[in-house]
């Protein structure tokens, strides 16, 4: 009998892990990997922090070698091996060997591809003089740090402030490089929504990287031997030494496109939940592929390591046999620079409102990561949405110095299991003086969602600030409210309100703030007992400075 013959397409991410599943359920299976790329398996993800030096040597990025392939899986890699096209009707792929340009067929019985993305490259004046740079493979990031070595570079401009932009900004830092990003968006880390982003451009700044948002690259010039000159499109111009691209990345799909394999409206190949494409022999997992937002239903590219690692094996599974199926993405993401951690998962504002979704709440809290006895405690700023009609759990964003990628981890498996935020409130966390609090940040964001939603604590729509005709109430003390306060607001210190009451409106909505809303809710118990209608403008006076910054006063992402 011959044997099932699997050819996967790209041997990193998606494409290891389905070779190596699939030998892992079936012995008799004749496996082959082909990559273009001198490596296979190699960390994508550790590529910033070898620039940066955090990782010295190379070889620590290579996970897995094509001997280690053969000895432990009997599957055989070829690398330096570009496949240039599928005949669907033959089932053979054509391949170019790159080292002796030998080019041959490759027969199949199942196809998996496995391409992932390309870093975006626009066609700017200049943009291909010596200097500028884009991170995808081991050979790129050898490559940057080669011209840091050798040539000592003092500035350097990072375009674009997603994660990996922002990665490259610590790790250029990190060398001594003075280094300026410039962000086409209005904020960094366009995924986060733009408040939740504020706090990354704050930690950023203060550690002396220049910082231009709202404004794109037009072109770069080089004057003398070394100087880059990077223009914008707003007329600024810095001088570097260097330039990074780092203004995202697009699926590799000539492949599937040529062999008239299905792509979706985002330029991803389209394939089902098992992985498998328009074509019942072909498969395709990774960066390439477009997936379905589990919270909204709408197709996404969302290139990461860990929906790829799923898809490899389900892919694998299903070309076994097997019902196994992937039931789309939630992007948890997490990323961490200059001593802040950004993490987030499920939906965030923007995408609920690009879905057309109303019917949700956000709610923000300023928990610290563990109780503020213990030495060390830094605040987690986080932002839940859940839907106001059941409570369930739809995303969270959470930024801080630490225990930040905690506390997203348990959301996002809260959202996956459809939690509620009633169950948030009664999770049970581990916990410790220098690890929590025995009111864990997750509990927390849950009590306040519940609290609303039972009714015990109104959370006022922060959005409406600057149009509603509530009275605004600052139960603050008096020192923290000469500090800095809401426009309008008027100050009654907590420990007043009892004996001020007479001072408040009975025919109107009281909305009350405090530093970060627990005075603010205590007031709110006690304003609502007595008959009041109170409102708590949830995550306080810390939120209201990120929604409506201190010197134009114009809100950032409300509305
Ligand atoms: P890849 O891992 O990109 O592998 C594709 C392979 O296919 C490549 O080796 C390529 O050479 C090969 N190939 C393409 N076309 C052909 C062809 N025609 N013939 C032969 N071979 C071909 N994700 C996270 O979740 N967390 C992180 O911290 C993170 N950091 C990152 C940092 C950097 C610098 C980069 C570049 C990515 C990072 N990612 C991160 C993203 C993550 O690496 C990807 O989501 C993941 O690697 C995608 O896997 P993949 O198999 O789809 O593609």
């Amino acid at each position: 009998m011959t044997k099932k013959r699997v050819v996967i397409v790209g041997g990193v991410a998606g494409g290891a892990t389905c070779a190596t599943r699939l030998r892992r359920m079936d012995e008799n299976v004749e496996i082959v990997v082909l990559d273009r790329g001198p490596y296979v398996s190699f960390a994508n993800c550790g590529l910033p922090y070898y620039v940066g030096n955090v990782i010295h040597d190379e070889s620590k990025l290579l996970l897995a070698t094509p001997a280690l392939f053969r000895d432990r899986f009997n599957i055989e890699v070829r690398t330096h091996n570009e496949v240039t096209a599928i005949d669907r009707a033959a089932h053979t792929i054509a391949v170019r060997d790159l080292v002796t340009g030998r080019e041959y067929n490759e027969p199949y019985d199942a196809l998996v591809l496995s391409p992932g993305a390309e870093p975006i490259c626009q066609p700017w004046p200049g943009i291909d003089l010596p200097g500028i740079f884009s991170l995808r493979t081991i050979p790129d990031s050898r490559e940057i740090r080669d011209w840091i070595d050798s040539r000592d570079p003092r500035k350097a401009v990072v375009v674009g402030g997603g994660f990996i932009g922002l990665e490259m900004a610590e790790n250029l830092a990190h060398r001594g490089i003075a280094v300026t990003i410039v962000e086409l968006a209005n904020q960094l880390l366009p995924p986060l929504d733009p408040e939740m982003a504020k706090y990354a451009s704050q930690q950023v700044e203060s550690h002396g990287v220049t910082l231009l948002l709202g404004d794109g690259v037009s072109g770069f010039e080089r004057t003398g031997s070394r100087t880059l000159i990077v223009r914008t499109q707003g007329g600024a111009a810095f001088d570097a030494d260097l330039a990074v691209l780092a203004i995202g990345v697009r699926p590799e799909t000539k492949l599937a496109r040529d062999a008239g394999l299905e792509i979706g409206a985002r330029g991803g190949i389209r394939v089902d939940s098992q992985l498998r494409t328009s074509d019942s022999h072909i498969w395709a997992v990774g960066d390439a592929i477009e997936v379905k937002n589990a919270l909204t239903g709408k197709w996404e590219l969302v290139p990461l390591a860990g929906p790829a690692n799923r898809q490899g094996r389900a892919a694998a599974d299903a070309i076994c046999g097997r019902d196994a199926h992937f039931e789309g993405v939630q992007a948890t993401a997490v990323c961490g620079f200059f001593g802040l951690t950004v993490a987030l998962t499920g939906a965030t504002e923007k995408t609920l409102r690009s879905a057309g979704m109303k019917d949700y709440q956000a709610a923000y809290l300023h928990p610290n990561q563990h109780v503020g006895y213990y030495p060390g405690a830094h605040p987690i700023h986080l932002k839940l949405l859940f839907r106001t009609s059941d409570g369930l759990v739809l995303g969270a964003q959470a930024v801080g110095e630490s225990g930040v990628e905690r506390r997203i981890d348990v959301i996002a498996t809260a959202i996956q299991m459809k939690a509620t935020v009633f169950d948030l409130e009664e999770l049970e966390l581990c916990y410790a003086p220098q690890y929590g609090a025995a009111k864990d940040p997750v509990n927390l964001a849950g009590m306040i969602a519940a609290n609303e939603l039972r009714g015990d604590m109104a959370l006022a729509p922060w959005q409406e600030l600057k149009t509603t005709d509530a009275y605004l109430l600052d139960v603050r003390e008096p020192s923290e409210f000469r500090r800095d306060s809401i426009d309008g607001a008027v100050n009654i210190p907590l420990g007043e309100l009892r004996a001020r009451m007479t001072e408040l409106p009975r025919d109107r909505d009281i909305w009350v703030n405090c530093e970060v809303g627990q005075r603010a809710y205590y007031a709110c118990r006690i304003l609502t007992q007595h008959g009041f209608r109170a409102l708590n403008l949830s995550g306080g006076f810390k939120t209201y400075r990120v929604l409506y910054p201190a010197v134009s006063n114009i809100p950032v992402g409300v509305g």
